[in-house]
């Protein structure tokens, strides 16, 4: 899978879903790499970059984390539908992992009164009350259960020479050594096992 056969630039792209943002910030420890990325593509979209629209016409595109709520899955089926190849991008994306904890204790509502009512100290309120807080799904699910997943990136998060191997076969650079770093097939056997499925 490369995105390089391109006559343009290869425009890539991040996005964060449901994740604590250490997969990006993992993507940041490509310190000096990144202006060498700059030279062979464009960073189209991302959460360090000021964009507020998922642009049409994505060569590749790293997603961190899962599918927590309306908001995630608004914009992953958006981006599977503007881009050519989807990379699970660090294990919440891949099985769920922290962002899926709460999947046991079933109806989201539940957690949100403890965690907001139950426990709060003083005028206790569930988030979700506000028009602009996006609702919980009601199971938060692993990347690939939504839309369809071209590579899986594990980790948690990934580290950085991982992300670069990745990226770099996506851009026909270099064949990486760590190929088992982009096989679909680990990514789906571990979010079976996560799931219990
Ligand atoms: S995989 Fe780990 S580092 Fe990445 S978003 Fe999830 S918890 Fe954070």
């Amino acid at each position: 899978m490369s995105v390089s056969e391109n006559k343009r630039r290869p425009r890539i792209a991040t996005v964060w879903l449901a994740g604590c943002s250490g997969c990006h910030m993992s993507f940041l420890d490509l310190d000096e790499w990144l202006f060498e990325l700059a030279k062979l593509a464009d960073v189209v979209y991302s959460p360090v970059a000021d964009v507020k629209e998922y642009p049409e016409n994505v060569d590749a595109v790293l997603v961190e984390g899962a599918v927590a709520n309306e908001d995630n899955l608004e914009l992953i089926r958006k981006v599977r539908a503007r881009t050519k190849a989807v990379v699970s991008f660090g294990d919440c994306a891949v099985t769920g992992n922290v962002t899926a904890l709460r999947n046991p204790l079933g109806d989201p509502e539940n957690v949100l009164k403890r965690a907001y009512i139950e426990e709060a100290n003083t005028g206790g309120r569930i988030p979700s009350d506000h028009p602009l807080v996006p609702k919980l799904l009601p199971k938060v699910l692993p990347v690939h259960q939504v839309v369809k997943v071209d590579a899986f990136l594990w980790g948690c998060p990934p580290d950085a020479a991982r992300i670069r191997a990745v990226l770099e076969k996506l851009l026909g650079v270099e064949k990486p050594a760590e190929v088992d770093a982009i096989n679909p097939a680990a990514g789906q056997e571990t979010a079976k096992t996560k799931d219990g499925e």
